[in-house]
């Protein structure tokens, strides 16, 4: 079997439940879904209906109650955490709410130190960091620390930083949501964009629909299951 025979992300019947006083929540109670190359799917539901939850579950942070978690053909539930962090810094890519760049560091370092850390040299960690940064438009701000750019361009440093690896999936939580609607929707298409040429597969958290009709595939949280539904009938 090829990579292409074998889903990027596999999440099996995912189970995580939460004490709240004497209450159980279960946030997720059986959630499924295949993740392929070159696919970015959104993943809706209300504020509390597990969404982070789900992210921090598929990107081995956190470990479901029951369930499976399989990146490239593997399952990731046996491993130790040598192994889990191996996967999540050669396979994974993460975006979060806010951009957790390296402050002290340049929009370049932030996106070339993650690729020196996997061994690759300075040179080429800041060739790829050019290439990816010039791609949403930064090429004047390689120099600019995270405090000199505006929230739009800390956002797309924080993607370019997700891709810089090469990874097989991103997993990025609610990723504009802390900018203007203005801003979030042309980072929002820049990101696809950048995704699709990558050829990443993407499982992509938010609440804005008009955003998540843009993906390939959406699927709703909804009781704890992940529910598929068409982009066009949002
Ligand atoms: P979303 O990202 O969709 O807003 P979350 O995954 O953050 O949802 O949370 C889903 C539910 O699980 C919420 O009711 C939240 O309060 C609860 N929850 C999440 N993490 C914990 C935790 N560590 N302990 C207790 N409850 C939690
Ligand atoms: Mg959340």
């Amino acid at each position: 079997m090829t990579a292409q025979h074998i889903p990027v992300l596999r999440l099996v019947a995912l189970e995580r439940a939460f004490h709240q006083g004497t209450r159980e929540i279960h946030v997720l109670a059986g959630a499924s879904i295949d993740v392929w190359a070159g696919q970015c799917v959104a993943l809706v539901g209300p504020s509390g209906s597990g969404k982070s939850t789900l992210l921090h579950i598929a990107g081995l942070l956190e470990t479901p109650d029951s369930g499976h978690v399989v990146v490239a053909g593997r399952d990731c539930g046996t491993l130790d955490d040598h192994a889990r962090t191996l996967i999540r810094r050669t396979d994974m890519g993460f975006i979060y709410q806010f951009h957790q760049l390296l402050p002290e560091f340049s929009a370049m370092e932030n996106v070339a130190i993650p690729q020196m850390i996997l061994g690759r040299s300075r040179r080429e960690g800041e060739e790829r960091a050019r290439k990816l940064l010039s791609a949403l438009g930064l090429a004047d701000r390689l120099d600019h620390r995270p405090a000199q750019l505006s929230g739009g361009e800390q956002q797309r440093t924080a993607i370019c930083r997700a891709l810089a690896n090469r990874p097989r999936l991103i997993l990025a939580d609610e990723p504009t949501g802390n900018l203007d609607p203005h801003t979030s929707e042309l980072v929002f298409q820049e990101l696809i964009g950048l995704f699709r040429s990558e050829g990443v597969a993407a499982l992509i958290a938010t609440h804005n629909l008009d955003l998540a009709r843009r993906m390939d595939r959406v699927v709703i949280l909804d009781r704890g299951l992940l529910v598929e539904i068409s982009p066009n009938q949002i």
